[in-house]
């Protein structure tokens, strides 16, 4: 065994103190340990010194090659920089050099130059929110933020515009409402995500809260979960009728049901997707093991820790899981995994699984029946995520007259109202209105999805959710749209919208309009999730945003006149020539 590899830079940060404090005391210092050939010693000249003054490493990648994010946690790790967001709170500064990366852990993020102060990112595991949750946000948002929060992609909260003197203030009252940010943020485990309607959804195979519940309280727990090569994303599917996007996921588990006569005892099972990474085009892929469901976290647990061992800490651009396991392979990384758990995976060809049932497109908008007798839940459009504190308010108030206080947000920028009595749903539905909250299927505005953009987000080229809005309402009086579409901008090349997964995505990027910059979008369109699952083709690119609209008017006009049947828009257009229908679209600017 190599001596090094067995201590971790805690455990040999507190054996060098410990030899440095006997040798300063002077005289004999014995050493009692385990040598590198497995004896124990306590032979003072046995070598112990080296622990201090060998090549020090992380993970194996020495010090000197780390990139210049895992230099910054060696230093000091993000967990260990509370007094140093008390200290900037005190003299209301905002974070510079490697604390504006390490405040990440306490998903504190200087957003400067595109706003002069914090965003917050919470950690809400499912978007499972409680009323109270919500109302403190509310005043968070009221008192030491812009006064209005986003629900994010990741179904989470995020509150903007917090001056650095306020970060404590907000970093208290989060714990205080039963919330944490820590490690929203930087190399670390995001927001937990499960199907929005986990519980409650009639045709959901496997009730998916307490896996993220219980994934979330493990990361918390568990030191050495902070500080991973890269950010990683976890979802549960539980193969109800609404997708949380779970292939999107570094790690995704689907729910799947397996009949008689495939060598298990029929039942539920998971699925397991390795490496989804949208931005880079890339799906999780099923890497080809069949899991009971108490085994999901234990598995889920290991393979982050393979992640940890083996991902790469010299090149950002090579860090996510992806590059690990084009590197190793699928069947390499499931069997590393294996090994540091107490069970076998179970293997079965996915042929061998019940399908997934479809997808509903926009199925969460409205009201539903429950799997409960008598109960339904509403589906409440918000807007590209974007909700002031009185709409918070409102909703938390409603959730808590109506249901049973519960509050779901979704990864479509939305959110749930679950467990309110049949009769009682149209007054909740008014309440809505009465919030300026639609309640209704808009086939436009409830697939529109859009990242932060450049109101809040310093990579933007454009302001995705004005135009996201400004694009709903441009085509609501223009297209008589009968069947939902997704329509999702994202701001830079992150993808935070997962513009290539939309029915029609668009890129931010900076173009020329009458010799002047004006902000533009490469477009794609097609893309798809579970089982639409695909990546969306160019169609356009460097189009400006005022020309963007008339072009995706006459896109979709073009599909209602040309579908067969009801197909829908992602089947069409993946059947049809993109560069001809571009053709098309742009020929019709002026016929608009
Ligand atoms: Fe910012 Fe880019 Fe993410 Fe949009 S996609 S929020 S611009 S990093």
């Amino acid at each position: 065994m190599n001596l090094e590899q067995s201590f971790n830079t805690v455990q040999k940060e507190y054996l060098s103190g410990f030899f440095s404090g006997l040798n300063q005391r002077g005289g004999y210092n014995p050493f009692v340990g385990r040598m590198p050939d497995g004896v124990y010693t306590a032979n003072p000249n046995s070598g112990v010194a080296n622990i201090a003054t060998e090549e020090e490493t992380v993970y194996g990648t020495p010090v000197e090659d780390l990139c210049k994010e895992e230099r910054i946690k060696h230093e000091l790790s993000g967990l260990d920089c509370y007094e140093r967001i008390r200290e900037s709170a005190a003299q209301d500064k905002l974070p510079e050099g490697g604390d504006l990366f390490r405040f990440k852990f306490y998903g504190l993020f200087n957003v400067s130059p595109a706003q002069e102060s914090f965003m917050l990112r919470c950690r809400i595991p499912g978007g499972m929110l409680r009323d109270y949750h919500l109302e403190g946000l509310a005043e968070m948002a009221e008192d030491w933020a812009g006064g209005y929060s986003h629900v994010t992609t990741r179904a989470n909260i995020q509150l903007r515009e917090i001056q650095p003197r306020n970060a404590i203030k907000v970093l208290e009252k989060l714990v205080d409402i039963g919330l944490t940010s820590r490690g929203a943020g930087a190399d670390n485990l995001r927001n937990i995500t499960c199907s929005p309607t986990a519980g409650f959804d009639p045709e959901e195979i496997y009730d998916t809260r307490e896996l993220a519940k219980a994934m979330h309280h493990i990361i918390l727990n568990t030191r050495e979960l902070y500080g991973l090569p890269r950010k990683f994303n976890i979802s549960f599917d539980g193969g109800g009728a609404i997708s949380v996007c779970a292939d999107t996921n570094d790690i995704a588990f689907y729910a799947v049901r397996v009949g008689e006569g495939h060598g298990v005892e029929p039942g539920v099972y998971f699925r397991v997707q390795l490496a989804g990474i949208t931005g880079h085009k890339q799906f999780a892929k099923d890497c080809g093991i069949l899991i009971k469901p108490e085994e999901c976290i234990a598995t889920a647990t290991a393979m982050v820790r393979v992640f940890i061992e083996n991902g790469d800490r010299t090149n950002r651009k090579k860090s996510r899981l992806k590059y690990l396991i084009d590197k190793w392979g699928m069947e390499k990384f499931v069997e590393k995994s294996e090994k540091k758990l107490d069970f076998s995976f179970g293997r079965l060809p996915l042929s061998d699984c019940e399908t997934r049932r479809d997808i509903r497109r926009h199925g969460h908008i409205g009201v539903h029946p429950q799997s409960q007798e008598g109960l339904s839940y509403l589906g409440v459009s918000v807007p590209v995520g974007r909700m002031t504190p009185e709409q918070m308010k409102g909703i938390a108030q409603a959730a808590r007259e109506f249901g049973n206080g519960e509050i779901r947000l979704t990864v479509w920028q939305n959110l749930l109202i679950p467990h309110v009595p049949n009769e009682r749903i149209e007054a909740l539905k008014g309440r809505m209105h009465e919030l300026g909250l639609g309640c209704e299927v808009d086939m436009i505005r409830s697939g529109l999805v859009a990242c932060t953009g450049s109101q809040g987000c310093k990579f933007a080229s454009a302001d995705t959710k004005g135009n996201a809005i400004a694009l709903g309402d441009y085509l609501e009086n223009s297209v008589d749209m009968d069947a939902p579409i997704n329509i999702h901008l994202t701001g830079c090349p992150h993808s935070c919208a997962q513009h290539y997964v939309g029915d029609i995505g668009m890129q931010a990027v900076k173009v020329k309009k009458n010799d002047q910059s004006a902000e533009g979008y490469n477009i794609v369109i097609g893309g798809g999730v579970d089982n639409e699952q695909g990546i969306a083709k160019d169609f356009m690119k460097g189009v400006a945003f005022e020309d963007a609209k008339p072009i995706i008017e006459n896109l979709i006009n073009h599909y209602k006149a040309q579908r067969n049947g009801d197909e829908s828009f992602v089947d069409f257009a993946r059947r049809s020539d993109v560069s001809e229908l571009a053709t098309i679209a742009e020929a019709g600017i002026g016929a608009s």
